[in-house]
């Protein structure tokens, strides 16, 4: 795409991130009345929900891709995409400071961006509440790179565990992998039996889901091409809490821990993850009576994924704004998501701290009702143009019937303003929550009339299949996740290393 000149006569918006919230903007947006930038790291959008279903092969990551060039193409007026971190937001000087962090540098890899308008869609990044070694030794599930080096790991830990003259002991730590999610599972291995344990961290919906998909994995096609793991290979859920999934009902949760036990999952739930090394996880276990007790669990991978924690540039314009000084979990915003105390500038998705969940769900609507509101901006100060225009003409006019004219004509437009001004504050509407479990089971808590509908089990994996299907962002990824499904069905996962 060629660098085009601003248009003078147009405002500049710029937006930050290329995900849930910043992409369902576009999506909608009329970009024929703005000068837009768009600047992100990532090229491209990404279908999170599956995204724990990447590592194990059941979905291919460029299925769940789609590239930001083929979004901005398509929309009427020109977008600009630059691939750059924003560094910076300097609200007083209205420019943000991005630098192109990627590998390939040119002359130029930082800049200024001026804006008259700016959205912060820049999302959060994962929560490590300053747990020693986390940051060295674990893998998160947040990015497309984050799946492949998963999978790097756990294929690297069943070769190196089968590694000619490994001891018992050296085997069943590879072969454990903890995953330490927000809603995680800890695989750990268990010492008293003579496995190889996985761990997962966090007992959320990331940490199920993913732990979910290790062990079909297993289950499926490591314990046919690799079977001299079947009988140590082990999945441990570790989570802090005292059980999974907290956003599903009752019913579910205890539905879903029979099925993670069915599964042989080991979950551990009242165990908190204190300390990290290379080689084990030490996490303080609430036994019944109350009192409490640390365990070390040696592990092979550990992936975390404890929750959201707020970015560096994020934190940064926070604390250039007093009225942000007791936000804790992002941009505090006002009921339009106007970032408080700023003016032109807007928050929406994970980055923005509201009274809704981090979720998809609430960004993508979020980022529909800014487009409503940045289209309808446009559509007044396009008539309040044409309203001043009226407005010298009738100051210039000498006949009559012209100003009656010119007067009637100025009524209508002012109820069109008036009309076009009136946009309700941002609601968010809940759809429903969906996990996949296991064992080709999932569960779903649907909004439904004014109650809930809950269902657990193999037609919920199969809504679950045909709901993500459609969520998809393109005829393309649909086409694309359904042949990996297929696949999968076919021939089985891959178990070769990335
Ligand atoms: P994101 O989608 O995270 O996008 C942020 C964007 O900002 C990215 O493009 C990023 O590259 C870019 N960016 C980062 N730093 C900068 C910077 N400095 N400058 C410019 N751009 C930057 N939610 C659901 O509702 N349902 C689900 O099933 C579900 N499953 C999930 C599964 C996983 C594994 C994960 C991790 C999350 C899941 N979520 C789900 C949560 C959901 O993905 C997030 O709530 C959602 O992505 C938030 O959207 P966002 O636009 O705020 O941020
Ligand atoms: P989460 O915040 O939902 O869950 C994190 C879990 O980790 C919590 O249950 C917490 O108790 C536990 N935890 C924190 N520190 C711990 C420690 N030191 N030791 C052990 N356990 C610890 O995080 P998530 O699962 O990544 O989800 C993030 C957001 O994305 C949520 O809003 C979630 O709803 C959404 N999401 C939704 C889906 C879905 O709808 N299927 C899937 C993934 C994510």
């Amino acid at each position: 795409q060629e660098q085009i000149d601003p248009d003078p006569t147009k405002k500049t918006l710029v937006v930050l991130g290329t995900g849930w919230g910043s992409v369902a903007l576009l999506k909608k947006l009329d970009t024929e009345n703005y000068n837009v930038i768009v600047v992100s790291p990532r090229n491209f959008f990404l279908f999170t929900p599956l995204l724990p279903s990447c590592p194990t092969g059941t979905v291919e990551h460029r299925s769940i891709m789609e590239p930001i060039r083929h979004i901005i193409r398509h929309k009427k007026g020109t977008v600009q995409f630059y691939e750059a971190d924003a560094t910076k937001i300097d609200h007083e000087r209205r420019v943000i400071v991005c630098n192109d962090n990627s590998d390939i540098k040119g002359d130029v890899n930082q800049t200024e961006i001026p804006f008259d308008y700016l959205v912060v869609g820049v999302g959060a990044e994962s929560a490590t509440f300053g747990i020693p070694g986390v940051k060295e030794h674990a893998c998160f599930l947040k990015e497309i790179s984050d799946a492949q080096k998963i999978r790097k790991k756990v294929m690297d830990c069943i070769e190196t565990a089968m590694f000619k003259d490994q001891s018992q002991e050296e085997k069943d730590r590879l072969l454990h992998m903890i995953l330490n999610t927000p809603g995680s599972v800890v695989f750990v291995r268990n010492k008293t039996a003579d496995s190889m344990t996985q761990v997962v961290v966090g007992g959320g919906p990331t940490g199920v889901e993913f732990a979910a998909e290790l062990q079909d994995f297993f289950e499926d096609d490591l314990r046919k091409w690799v079977p001299d793991i079947s009988d140590s290979f082990h999945v441990t859920l570790v989570e802090a809490l005292p059980n999974v999934l907290p956003m599903f009902s009752k019913t579910l949760i205890e539905y879903t821990e029979k099925t993670l036990n069915e599964e042989k999952i080991s979950l551990r739930t009242k165990t908190m993850v204190k300390k990290v090394t290379d080689k084990y996880i030490e996490a303080e276990v609430t036994r019944p009576d109350g009192s409490k007790e640390l365990q070390v669990l040696p592990y092979g991978c550990l992936i975390w994924a404890t929750g959201n924690a707020v970015r560096p540039v994020v934190r940064d314009l926070m604390s250039q704004i007093p009225a942000q000084k007791n936000s804790r979990r992002g941009l505090a915003v006002n009921e339009y998501l106007v970032v408080d105390g700023t003016d032109g500038i807007w928050a929406l998705g994970d980055c923005s701290a509201t009274k809704y969940a981090p979720t998809a769900q609430v960004a993508s609507q979020q980022g529909a009702f800014l487009a409503r509101l940045f289209n309808n901006m446009a559509k007044t100060q396009n008539i309040e143009k044409e309203m001043t225009h009226l407005e010298e003409l009738a100051a210039t006019s000498d006949s009559d019937a012209d100003k009656e004219s010119i007067k009637n004509q100025l009524a209508v437009k002012e109820k069109a303003v008036r009309k076009v001004k009136q946009l309700s504050p941002f609601e968010y509407t809940h759809q429903g929550s969906l996990a996949y479990i296991g064992m080709e089971r999932a569960v779903a808590d649907i909004a439904w009339w004014n109650g809930n509908f809950a269902s657990g089990g193999a037609w919920t994996y199969l809504f679950w299949r045909s709901a993500y299907l459609s969520m998809c962002f393109s005829t393309r990824n649909r086409v694309l996740v359904a042949l990996d499904w297929l696949k999968v069905k076919v021939f089985g996962r891959d178990v070769s290393r990335e």
